[in-house]
């Protein structure tokens, strides 16, 4: 009796990139012993060294969580399907609904501008009423936040918040249809004012230049009525979704990762948040970032256009949201499901007891910096080397050996000359590679930007090889510090 067992992208380089594999087995847990024989690889991130299934990685019978069935001992048979749902690197009226007499009139030009809303009975007069009185913050203004933000504004929201503190970079372009070529180094906020106003001038637009962090984002999010996760990493997910439920504010979350999206509300009276789903983020480099790994430019397109559809029908009270739904969607195969989410009683943020009341230190918690803060200037700590000192002992042929654990089509794009190539995820397979012994020079290990680097090196030295450090910055702070000729991705 084999069950069907669906892969996410993630995960599909530990299955031979199948998307979907049969295993044998009476229950959930022997179903996932079974698979983690078949593909031993799979094993380490689907359970903990304790041999218990990892808290960041959920798994569903057909659209039911098994946390809410019988966990591992949830009984399965051959017409079940059974998902693994890992977390990756985004109703009713949102907030106290002001009464029909509070709402602003909507001018001759706004009728006109609306026309269209306004002759659908699910919008009309009194929906367009409340949007031009709601105000929407979108956490970020890059791939989600950018159509995000055109379609909340081309829709006549009254305030639109954006929180965002980077500049174009010419490979934003190829998602982020807030900018253009001409925009590349400006900052972003910037730059989105502009467009977005030159859109819809009458939407207020206001800009907070700035990362969000612990210290700012109660007081920003609490002047919203409801926020659009559009952060592309977890320290501001996590960070997002404990200040919306501690302000009392929904949150139309939305995420993406090469051909695959997530979407979801969290955070609204009654419902699952974030954490509900996920309670605890991955390991540092256990997840690949979209620098990483990699994304279609049209996903974002379509989970961002995804949330600001949410934020709508949150403003105007219509329609089913994905409160308590979270919604999958695989582009390449052109699939959308939904699978059920339930407010976790025991949940740290929104259960009955929670232990998180007011914002905590959200990098420790998920032990990585929220911005991309490699390629600082910094001094480089422990373990880990500079571009300028492996530029200077290069220069003086000192011996050392240079590990890239980047992936073949990186490689591809740009190298440090000399360098050996064995991506991350066949780096355990491939140890004998690696010179070892009283003679071997010392290792520099190196990635796009150190986190996978960083993982690489713990990895070696788990196998006794203590000689090796990661560059810090990886091939992006050569190319900025050392050799501008080399093309950046
Ligand atoms: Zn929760």
């Amino acid at each position: 009796m084999a069950t069907r067992i669906l892969i996410p992208t993630p995960l599909r380089p530990f299955t031979g990139q199948q998307r979907a594999v049969s295993a044998e087995g009476r229950t959930v847990g022997e179903l996932l012993q079974q698979l983690t024989m078949d593909h031993v690889e799979l094993r380490p991130h689907l359970f903990g060294p304790d041999g218990r299934l990892r808290s960041f990685v959920n798994v569903y019978v057909n659209d039911e969580d098994i946390r809410y069935l019988q966990r591992e001992g949830t009984p399965v048979t051959d017409r079940d399907t059974v998902s693994i749902v890992p977390s990756v690197a985004g109703g009713a009226p949102a907030t106290a609904a002001p009464a029909a007499s509070e709402l602003p009139a909507l001018t001759n030009e706004e009728v006109q501008r609306y026309s269209r809303h306004l002759i659908m009975p699910e919008v009309g007069v009194d929906g367009q009423r409340r949007l031009k009185a709601a105000r929407v913050l979108c956490v970020g203004a890059g791939g989600l936040g950018a159509p995000a933000s055109l379609y909340l504004t081309a829709a006549g929201v009254g305030t639109l918040g954006l929180v965002d503190f980077d500049v174009v970079d010419v490979s934003n372009l190829q998602r982020q249809v807030l900018y253009s070529t001409s925009d590349v180094g400006r900052s972003k906020l910037a730059a989105a004012r502009a467009r977005l106003t030159g859109l819809n001038p009458g939407v207020n637009v206001v800009v907070h230049e700035a990362a969000l962090t612990s210290a700012n984002a109660l007081g920003i999010i609490r002047e919203y009525d409801v926020v659009v996760d559009g952060a592309d990493n977890f320290p501001t997910r996590y960070l997002v979704n404990d200040a919306c439920v501690l302000t009392g504010k929904p949150n139309a979350y939305g995420s993406i990762f090469r051909f695959d999206g997530q979407a979801s509300v969290f955070g609204a009276p009654g419902g699952p948040c974030y954490r509900c789903l996920y309670p605890e983020p991955p390991p540092p480099g256990l997840v690949p970032s979209c620098a990483e790994g990699g994304v279609l430019g049209v996903l974002p397109g379509i989970v961002g256009t995804i949330q600001a559809t949410e934020a709508i029908k949150l403003i105007i009270g219509v329609g089913e949201t994905l409160v308590g739904r979270l919604l999958l969607f695989d582009a390449l195969h052109m699939t959308f499901r939904t699978l059920k989410l339930q407010r976790d009683p025991d949940c740290p943020v929104c259960g009955d007891s929670p232990t998180i009341r007011e914002l905590i230190d959200y990098e420790q918690f998920c032990g990585v910096p929220a911005a991309s803060a490699a390629g600082s200037a910094a001094q480089p700590g422990e373990g880990e080397t500079t571009v300028e000192d492996l530029r200077a002992r290069l220069d003086a042929k000192a011996p050392v050996w240079i590990l890239d654990v980047r992936e073949p089509r990186e490689f591809e794009i740009c190298r440090i000359p000399g360098s050996t190539l064995i991506p991350l995820g066949e780096l355990p397979k491939r140890l004998a590679e690696i010179p070892q012994g009283a003679a071997a020079p010392e290792i520099v290990v190196h990635c796009k930007s150190g986190a996978r680097s960083a993982k690489a090196v713990r990895l070696l030295a788990e196998h006794g090889i203590t000689n090796a450090k990661n560059l810090k910055g990886g091939i992006l702070e050569w190319i900025n510090r050392i050799d501008p000729s080399l093309p950046r991705y």
